[in-house]
């Protein structure tokens, strides 16, 4: 008999797990919106990362058509996105985003970058890209046909230091997987 008194009941349990699953929904519940708007994910993202739609544009350019800011007749490209809706993101350049900064063929495409919005910064880091042509959405990275790697690093390649070739590969939207 000694024994219940130390006994956890299988009612008071109940009120502690409903309690902590409660205090989960609200914590749920409570996550700040982000700055960004995500586009509808078309494949599987991780958590607090975004997809912006758009292209890269020359920051001092599009703000000098958009507000009339000063445009230097020389001036050093500086490569920000540009996303469908007419929000503009400075692109930190990083190992993954380094092709977007060296290669023009790129910044010709329309892309959708997986990545996040750094806190309290309209500044993107991206981590993947894609691109949409005619609506469809391809896996876009370099490939070294040698090392049969796979990179977002514009080259040479880090293995045989040999060159990389820029791949695109059709996403079958129902899987969200590239598909080879
Ligand atoms: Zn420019
Ligand atoms: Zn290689």
């Amino acid at each position: 008999m000694r024994h219940f008194r130390i006994h956890i009941g299988p009612g008071q349990l109940f009120f502690w797990l409903s309690g902590l699953a409660v205090s989960v929904i609200l914590f749920a519940a409570d996550e700040p919106k982000r700055g960004a708007k995500p586009e509808k994910p078309k494949g599987a993202v991780a958590a607090g990362e975004v997809q912006l739609h758009g292209r890269v544009v020359c920051l001092p350019e599009a703000m000098h058509e958009l507000f009339g800011t000063d445009l230097p007749t020389k001036h050093e490209h500086h490569y920000g996105f540009k996303t469908s809706d007419g929000t503009f993101y400075t692109l930190l350049r990083t190992k993954w985003s380094e092709g977007l900064f060296v290669d023009q063929r790129l910044r010709e495409k329309e892309l959708i970058l997986v990545g996040k919005v750094l806190p309290k910064t309209q500044i993107f880091d991206m981590t993947a890209m894609r691109s949409v042509r005619n609506g469809a959405v391809f896996d876009l990275y370099y490939y070294c046909d040698i090392c049969a790697i796979k990179t977002l690093d514009p080259g040479p390649c880090m293995c045989c230091r040999g060159p990389v070739q820029l791949k695109e590969t059709k996403i079958e939207p129902s899987r969200g997987t590239p598909t080879e």
